[in-house]
């Protein structure tokens, strides 16, 4: 992995000419500021204290996923048979109120976000997965403060805005996870001499089954659960979203911590926690799928009617 931005940015930045090179970066190109060599010292003592830093938590990184995946190779116990996760579902769904009732979701009882992740750490352990589409980190930075170095599965189709990719890279950089990018069985360029090119516009259905469905179901093999940040509030379809489910299609337990939450919500726990976010939200983009298939929208619309804009095609395929 590359050095962390804030070391690296700011020299080459400097290197280029840049109007306004950080306090490092400043450094490193005025000799007269600290007497020269002082200042060329210090600046190199705090690079190299931020290449220790970055090597640490690479190093924590490796060791984590090798830990996680030997437990998930059957080294510390085999993976759960769908029933026996259904029995595991049943019980947190009771002791969480997380189930859909007939009327909808139980709203006044159910339990919150953080105890809905405490409950499936406990349970699943690095048998857990997260699931992000790098539309922004609430998700990850909550279950990674519980489970550090969570496997957080970002579904790479090929056809990602460039914003999206860079805020998968921050994450990468800025929260204890472990980003695993899930890719399709052929490159844009190999689906293009199969099928012709543009497929998501011919048969948008295909287009999501092999690039996005098929993959992660594959990935989701290795795990018995996954948190996704699947909320209530998007869209119509997912207005009765229970916090936990059994996925039959994905032969997973499902968990939707953040169900109830709403966008004001989701935007206070990022600024909190000063948490990157896809700088695609402010531009008129509040869900962010892949770059074909993804339109601004007007203020008020609903979010998701730029995904698939003048389709009949609402989900991609995952949630169902
Ligand atoms: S969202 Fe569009 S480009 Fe992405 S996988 Fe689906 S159809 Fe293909």
């Amino acid at each position: 992995m590359s050095d962390p931005h804030s070391g690296s940015t700011a020299v080459a930045g400097a290197a280029a000419g840049s109007e306004e090179p950080s306090s490092a970066a400043t450094s490193v190109i005025d000799p007269d500021a600290d007497g020269g060599a002082t200042s060329l010292g210090g600046s190199r003592s705090r690079l190299e204290r931020i290449r220790a830093r970055a090597q640490a938590r690479e190093r924590a990184r490796a060791a984590a996923r090798e830990a996680h995946a030997h437990i998930r190779a059957g080294g510390v116990r085999r993976r759960r048979t769908p029933e026996e996760l259904k029995n595991v579902v049943e019980r947190g769904q009771a002791l969480l109120h997380g189930t859909s009732l007939p009327g909808g979701p139980d709203t006044q009882r159910e339990a919150s976000a953080e105890a809905v992740i405490a409950w499936a750490v406990r349970e699943f352990g690095p048998w857990l997965a997260v699931a992000s589409s790098m539309q922004d980190t609430v998700l990850a930075h909550l279950v990674s403060k519980q489970l550090p170095w969570v496997d957080v599965l970002f579904g790479d189709t090929g056809y990602h805005f460039a914003e999206t990719i860079g805020t998968r890279d921050a994450a990468e950089l800025s929260l204890d996870v472990n980003i695993v990018d899930v890719r399709p069985g052929q490159t844009v360029a190999e689906q293009d001499a199969t099928h012709g090119p543009r497929l998501y516009e011919r048969d948008p259905e295909k287009c999501c089954a092999l690039r996005k469905v098929a993959p992660m179901r594959q990935a989701l093999r290795s795990y018995e659960a996954w948190a996704t940040g699947l909320r209530r509030g998007e869209t119509s379809s997912r207005r009765n979203a229970p916090l936990i489910t059994w996925d039959e299609k994905n032969q997973v337990v499902k968990v939707n911590p953040l169900a109830g939450w709403t966008d004001d919500q989701v935007d206070e726990y990022a600024d909190a926690h000063g948490l990157v976010v896809n700088p695609l939200l402010g531009d008129g983009y509040p869900s962010i799928g892949c770059a074909p298939c993804t339109q601004r929208v007007e203020v008020g619309a609903d979010k998701r009617s730029g995904r698939w804009a003048g389709r009949d095609k609402v989900e991609c395929g995952l949630h169902g």
